[in-house]
């Protein structure tokens, strides 16, 4: 199973088609390093952008913000650059959740440490964590981290980014977003077709992010998820089986995965 997490595509679709339907005032691309005149030139189609800014870094990244307004993209930009002051009007401006972007800056900035933000959102979320909101995936509706992952503005911004998607998109996108994932860090993420329980995960189908760094643990995981049916978590420790037959029962310490699994 190929799906690529968090591999800062510039193209997002969804976005897309948030932003063409009105669904949202702008979009930021961050640290966008491919594709950049083909974004802007997709965004471009009808319904798109009426104003693109960039930004241009000294290692090559760009960051991208396409407006729908004359004189936004530019402000989101100017914005950033005071990275307290600027993260709450540049997220207020990119239509994103008060909520969220108090949570974003009370968590601790700058640095973008994504997944203590995540781990943050997790542990303040109150009901089941919805995929919706999972913001990891290079399909994702919410570009943020939200501020717990049942979070009633963000999951309404959701809901409604995808209905701005044509149907056939917005079923697979869900489906997807819905993907239990085992992760370690942003980017070292497996995914599974199938249902996790407290600690537990039983699947179908696994893999691992083809964008995640960590090589060696990439390689150890494959064969045994590709084997497996079931998951483990207990701490660092990580077991996968087929049936009763253990295939792997390994220590990740000092580092314990999150196991997520979305409703
Ligand atoms: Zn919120």
């Amino acid at each position: 199973m190929r799906l690529r997490y968090y591999s800062k595509k510039a193209y997002v679709p969804s976005q897309h088609w948030a932003l063409a339907r009105g669904v949202r005032p702008a979009l930021l691309m961050e640290g966008v390093r491919t594709e950049v005149e083909r974004t802007i030139a997709r965004h471009a189609q009808p319904g798109g952008h009426r104003e693109v800014a960039v930004e241009r870094h000294a290692d090559g990244s760009v960051d991208l913000v396409v407006a729908t307004r004359r004189g936004l993209a530019r402000r989101i930009l100017d914005a950033r650059r005071d990275p307290v002051r600027g993260a709450a009007e540049s997220g207020r401006l990119l239509g994103y959740p008060a909520c969220c972007v108090r949570a974003f800056i009370d968590g601790g900035l700058p640095g973008h440490d994504d997944l203590g933000h995540f781990r943050q959102a997790l542990r303040r979320t109150r009901g089941a964590p919805r995929g919706l909101l999972n913001p990891l995936c290079d399909l994702a509706v919410v570009p943020f981290v939200p501020c717990r992952f049942d979070c009633p503005r963000a999951l309404r911004l959701a809901r409604a980014t995808l209905a701005a998607c044509p149907p056939d998109e917005a079923r697979t996108i869900r489906r997807i977003l819905g993907m239990p994932i085992l992760l370690w860090t942003d980017l070292d993420i497996v995914f599974f077709e199938g249902r996790a329980t407290k600690g537990r995960v039983r699947y179908r189908r696994a893999g691992v992010n083809e964008a995640a760094p960590d090589f060696n643990r990439r390689r150890l995981l494959s064969g045994p998820l590709a084997r497996g049916n079931s998951l483990e978590v207990e701490g660092a420790q990580v077991i996968v089986r087929r049936g009763k037959k253990t295939l792997l029962d390994a220590s990740f310490a000092p580092w314990s995965p999150l196991l997520v699994g979305w409703r």
